[in-house]
Formats: structure tokens, C-alpha cells, sequence
């Protein structure tokens, strides 16, 4: 699952003391395992190998430099949903052809920024859109290849309304039983080529049946369309693979695959695959240090140095995070990272962050062993949307990333000063 192991009493990023690198660092600090990272990358490139495709990591879960430079050396393209992130992927070296963008409300500037560097795809959310892309594209003589985002209404369990995106209501893509019309009308376009069929359903979908359902539904448009002479010869499939908060609960990329590629196999189409959280959420941890206890009414509170401005996602999401300490000697070591894990002197704590808000909280009513002001503790599987959906609220400098790759690490990021809060203010 991740190179986070306890040994000794002591939790290590790979070969890494994780209190070796706090003391230079400080807290809060988001460390990465580089070995993770790359191994979730190999496993999807590997289970989906049949169909050559083309893996577009998702960089909105997380979008530090060194990560991106390291996967696209592993071969990965590049899924942006802005200007920014475009601008992220090309400082990171990316090849533009395997890169596409998604989003529903695409500028000028950025659509004008995608074309100057020739990204391979792009992922269209509505008609307006579309026309507004052909458009620009004639002004600049070069023609863009685009995929129909197609909304395919399919529900999945388990994933939070916030992060579901393949039903009808959602603001996401065209409904599907618009799409025929709408790739006959493409036709008439001259710059701009719609060849593509885009779906991204929603994040984390912990079965395989709603990829089923929508690549089959995919699949019939796209022979519908055949039949007619217009030729989709893409098939961009998203993200949205789960990955491992409490530790087992998420499929691993070959079950997947066994689902989505006899699918897609001979089919002659060119696949690409948007993972995110899957590469990168068990590849990171948050650290964060105790500054203080206390009770209040029936409740105790642990109170951190990490808030909602660092690690959102608890209150966003009502997400879990396995919380456990850095150092909690020979005999504290977890024996596994469930929510109802329990050990023989825990305690029922809130772990709540210093920031003005009652929602500012990592962990609600969880059992954790007994803890002292100046403990370390590990929030675990914050790799995605973690440090990326982090703020400055409350006037916070964000924290510092680090990158472990075997026995070295190097700051990533550095951790944010108070000059960095008021950079570009006047
Ligand atoms: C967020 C997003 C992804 C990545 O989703 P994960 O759940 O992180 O894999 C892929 N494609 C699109 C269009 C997205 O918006």
C-alpha cells in the first residue's frame, strides 16, 4: 500500500526517520515517498498495458513540481483543469501532446495558452465551449483535437455528492442522450476536430460496475456515430480509482483493468486514463506536532499544529484519515489503520487545528493513544488533494513538502513565510 512503516517504534518514510526530517523542517509538513508514488503509477500503467494507453495524471491532487517531473520520467502525460496547472506541466518538461484539459469554464487566455503549446486534447464541456475553441483556433491557424465530455448518468455508491460527477445534475459534461446531435453538428466545425469521447465520473468509485456501465454506453455512441460516418477514434476514460485511507477498502488497479479492458481491447481506439488520487494520496503524509491538550464538557481535545487550511478534506468531505504518533514506541506501533482500531489505554479525542472555526478538525471522536503536548503525529493518505487544496486562511503560511526517495529527502516546497502572505499586496 505505502513505504510509511513503523520500525522500532518509530515511523519511517521508506528508509527515513520521519522525526529526522520535522527536526529539520519543522510542522506542519506534507512528506512524500517517491518509491509510492511511482509504484501506484506502475501499477495502472502495467494492469492497463493491453491497451497502450496514454496516463494522464491528474495534477489538481497534487501538482508539486518534482512530483510531476517525477512521474512524466516514468512516461506519464498530464491531465490540467486550468491555465496553472498547464503552465505547471510544461515547467515540469511535459511532452504537450500527452496532455488534456479539462474543465467547464475554460478562458480565452487559457484555451489561447493550450493551443500555443499543442496539448494533445481538448476535454470540451458544452456547445459554447466547443465553438468558442474552434473559434480561437482559426484565429491562430492550427487545428485542436477535442473530446466530447459526456455526462453517461451513472450513479456510485459510496461517493460523496461533492465529488460525484457522472449524474445527470451534475454541471459536468453534456448529457448523453445530447451528445449524437451534438457530434453532428461538430462536423461543420473547421479548426477544430471533434474525434474524442471524454468521461470522468466521479472520485473515488470504489467498484468497477459504474466504469462498466458508462464505457458501454460510451461504446454504443461511439458505434452509433460510426454508422454515420463520424469517426471518435478516443476514448478518454478519467480518473476517479480509489485509493487506501483505512486499508483495504480500495480495488487494486488489476480489477480494474480486468473490468475496462476486454472492453476496450481491439477496439482500435487510442485510451486515456486521468488516475489522481490513486497515484498520489498513499504516497503522502501530513506531519503535525500536539501543542496543547485539553477537556471540554465530556469532551477531550488534542490541539494541533495542522488545519483545515493545510488538510481540508475532514471538513469537506467528512473524509477519514488514519491519525497516528510518529514515535509511539515498540509497543504503540498500530496493527493496522482502520477506524475502528483500538488499542488497550486509548483515549476518545477530537484532533482539532488552531484555525477560528468549529469545522477546523482532522478527526472527530477517535481513539488515539494517550497524548503529550510536542508528540508528532502522522495524518495519513494525504498525498491528494491535500497540500493542493490547502489555503492561507487565518493568515497560515502553508507548509513545507519533502520528498523521500530511500535513505535522502530534499524540500520540495519550502515552508511559506509571513512576507509570502502579503507577496502582490499593495
Ligand atoms: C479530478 C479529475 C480527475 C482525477 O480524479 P482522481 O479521483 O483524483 O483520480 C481526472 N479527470 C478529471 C476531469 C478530473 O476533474
Amino acid at each position: 500500500m505505502d513505504h510509511f512503516c513503523y520500525k522500532d517504534g518509530r515511523l519511517l518514510c521508506e528508509a527515513v526517520p520521519v522525526e529526522d526530517i520535522v527536526r529539520h523542517v519543522g510542522t506542519p509538513t506534507y512528506i512524500y515517498s517517491k518509491a509510492t508514488l511511482l509504484t501506484h503509477y506502475e501499477r495502472i500503467a502495467q494492469a492497463f498495458s493491453p491497451l497502450n494507453p496514454i496516463i494522464c495524471y491528474s495534477i489538481k491532487s497534487c501538482g508539486n513540481l518534482e512530483i510531476l517531473r517525477s512521474l512524466r520520467q516514468q512516461g506519464s502525460g498530464f491531465d490540467v483543469v486550468s491555465g496553472g496547472e498547464l503552465f505547471r506541466a510544461l515547467r515540469a518538461g511535459a511532452d504537450a501532446g500527452k496532455i488534456v484539459f479539462a474543465g467547464v469554464g475554460k478562458s480565452d487566455q487559457e484555451i489561447n495558452e493550450a493551443l500555443e503549446a499543442g496539448i494533445g486534447l481538448f476535454n470540451i464541456e458544452s456547445e459554447e465551449e466547443f465553438w468558442n475553441l474552434d473559434r480561437l483556433a482559426a484565429a491562430k491557424r492550427v487545428h485542436a483535437r477535442c473530446a466530447l465530455r459526456v455526462n453517461p448518468d451513472v450513479a456510485s455508491a459510496g461517493t460523496h455528492a461533492k465529488t460525484l460527477t457522472g449524474k445527470k445534475e451534475t454541471k459536468f459534461g453534456v448529457d448523453i442522450d445530447r451528445a449524437g446531435e451534438f457530434y453532428r453538428q461538430a462536423r461543420r466545425a473547421n479548426n477544430a476536430r471533434l474525434c474524442g469521447l471524454h468521461l470522468h465520473i466521479g472520485s473515488p468509485i470504489k467498484t468497477v460496475d459504474p466504469y462498466v456501465s458508462a464505457i458501454t454506453k460510451a461504446l454504443a455512441l461511439i458505434d452509433q456515430l460510426g454508422a454515420e460516418g463520424i469517426v471518435i477514434d478516443t476514448l478518454d476514460i478519467g480518473g476517479g480509482f480509489a485509493a487506501f485511507y483505512e486499508g483495504n477498502e480500495a480495488p487494486p488497479a488489476a480489477t480494474y483493468a480486468q473490468a475496462i479492458v476486454p472492453l476496450l481491447a481491439g477496439r482500435g481506439l487510442n485510451i486515456i486514463l486521468e488516475p489522481g488520487r490513486s497515484i498520489a494520496c498513499n504516497a503522502g503524509i501530513l506531519v503535525t506536532r500536539v501543542q496543547y491538550t485539553k477537556a471540554g464538557g465530556s469532551k477531550r481535545f488534542i490541539i494541533v499544529d495542522a488545519a483545515m487550511n493545510d488538510l481540508i478534506r475532514p471538513t469537506l468531505y467528512e473524509s477519514y484519515h488514519f491519525i497516528w504518533p510518529t514515535n509511539p514506541g515498540a509497543h504503540g506501533v498500530p496493527a493496522n489503520r482502520l477506524s475502528t482500531l483500538r488499542t488497550p489505554e486509548d483515549v476518545k479525542v477530537d484532533v482539532v487545528g488552531p484555525v477560528c472555526e468549529s469545522g477546523d478538525y482532522l478527526a472527530k471522536e477517535r481513539h488515539l493513544p494517550v497524548l503529550k503536548r510536542g508528540d508528532l503525529l502522522a495524518v495519513f493518505s494525504a498525498g491528494a488533494y491535500g497540500f493542493a487544496m490547502s489555503s492561507q486562511y487565518n493568515a497560515r503560511p502553508r507548509a513545507a513538502e519533502v520528498l523521500v526517495d530511500g535513505s535522502g529527502w530534499h524540500i520540495i516546497r519550502r515552508r511559506e513565510t509571513y512576507e509570502d502572505l502579503i507577496a502582490g499586496e499593495s
